[in-house]
């Protein structure tokens, strides 16, 4: 991992370069080393694999931020992997990031936020965490969609003791400091009074029970921590940034509340042929100046190959058709948006003396209306 590069060298970007940034410099990479462009290229193939690399971390708010902070460590999942519990990867979920020998963590991710003064009671029913994680897909997967495998840590309820953390055959009791409720009052004497507030109980650690007799398999905490590998349906029409939530997918709840959900970011990356705007995608066309004098049968790559496309005699640089209903599918309904072709005229480079004359005798033979050279600028805008 010592030759690693670092991200933003790859892309050729600086530190804080925008999204917008990112994806112009990916473009330019995928057109560089595109494999299409170099086959049987070795270096071209690493380098383009480097190249995704790069901008699947930087693409990521959350795996930039870690990349940002702990370099290559905080991104690579082999290095994750082996730091027990924890080995998240790039994924988040929800603050957990060390291993879980203390109940108190567990304890704590059930609890987290939205808990201001008082403790509920900790055998009411709660949801589980939501776990978050991010896939990257191709346009076309985007376009088409296409199935992921997924591999994510989750809170699954302990089998062995049905998640109530005591050994088969024994059980809980009650804890007799907060009689079950997690919290313990105290009295505080100030100059000002005596005030009432209320703590964690320490005998169970806020858990309202103690386990005497732990189960082996959990160490007492109900929960154990799997590895749910899943293969993820991404349907037809997903854009860069949008987020796929599947139900009760998350870690398990509690006290039989509900599973949290899983929460999957997808980002896309961009084509080196096509742009997309909503459902509609964008493409440039180059065609010679004779085919846009004298029109043509031209060729428009679209999402389903290529399209053959008839231009009118007298096309324009810059002027754009529309393919109807061949642009993305739109997600979750019927329909798809428009293609939009941009023709661009290229015009002839490095051309022979003879061309030269030739197109000099044509130019000459136009009259005023097809010809700058002879019109008034003025009457060009009537
Ligand atoms: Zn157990
Ligand atoms: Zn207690």
């Amino acid at each position: 991992m010592a030759d690693k590069r670092d991200y933003y060298e790859v892309l050729g970007v600086q530190k804080g370069a925008s999204d917008d940034e990112l994806k112009k410099a990916y473009r330019a990479m995928v057109k560089k080393y595109h494999p299409d462009l170099h086959p049987d290229d070795k270096e071209a193939e690493a380098r383009m694999k480097e190249v995704n690399e790069a901008y699947d971390v930087l693409s990521d708010r959350e795996k930039r931020a870690k990349y940002d902070q702990f370099g290559f460590a905080g991104v690579d999942p082999s290095y994750a992997a082996g730091q027990g519990g924890g080995g998240f990867g790039g994924f988040s979920s929800g603050g957990f990031s060390g291993g879980f020998d203390d109940i108190g963590d567990i304890f704590e991710s059930f609890f987290g936020g939205g808990f201001t003064g008082q403790r509920q009671n900790p055998n009411s029913p709660r949801k589980g965490q939501d776990i978050k994680t991010s896939v990257q897909i191709s346009f076309m997967e985007a376009c088409k969609g296409t199935g992921i495998d997924i591999r994510v840590n989750r809170l699954e309820r302990c089998s062995a003791c049905s998640g109530t953390g005591a050994k088969a055959g024994s059980g809980a009791e009650t804890c007799p400091d907060c009689r079950g409720t997690g919290n313990v009052r105290i009295n505080q004497r100030t100059p000002l009074g005596v005030f009432q507030t209320t703590k964690t109980c320490d005998r169970c650690g806020g858990r309202g029970k103690i386990i005497r007799d732990p189960c082996p398999t959990c160490s007492g905490q109900g929960v154990v921590r799997r590895v749910l590998q899943k293969n993820v349906s991404i349907p037809q029409g997903i854009d860069d940034g949008q987020t796929l939530r599947i139900t009760g997918e998350g870690d398990c709840g509690l006290n039989g509340g509900p599973n949290g959900d899983l929460i999957i970011r997808v980002s896309v990356r961009p084509d080196e042929m096509f742009e997309r705007e909503g459902f509609d995608i964008y493409t440039e066309v180059p065609i010679s100046y004779m085919q846009a004098a004298l029109g043509d049968d031209i060729t428009i790559p679209t999402i389903d190959g290529n399209v053959k496309y008839r231009i009118p005699a007298g096309t324009q640089n810059g002027d754009t058709f529309h393919l109807r209903g061949q642009g993305v599918p739109r997600l979750y309904r019927s329909g798809r948006g428009d293609h939009h072709a941009t023709v661009r005229v290229m015009v002839p480079k490095n051309l022979t003396k003879k061309q030269q004359d030739l197109l000099r005798a044509f130019n000459d033979s136009l009259d005023d209306r097809n010809n700058p050279d002879k019109k008034k600028f003025s009457d060009w805008f009537k």
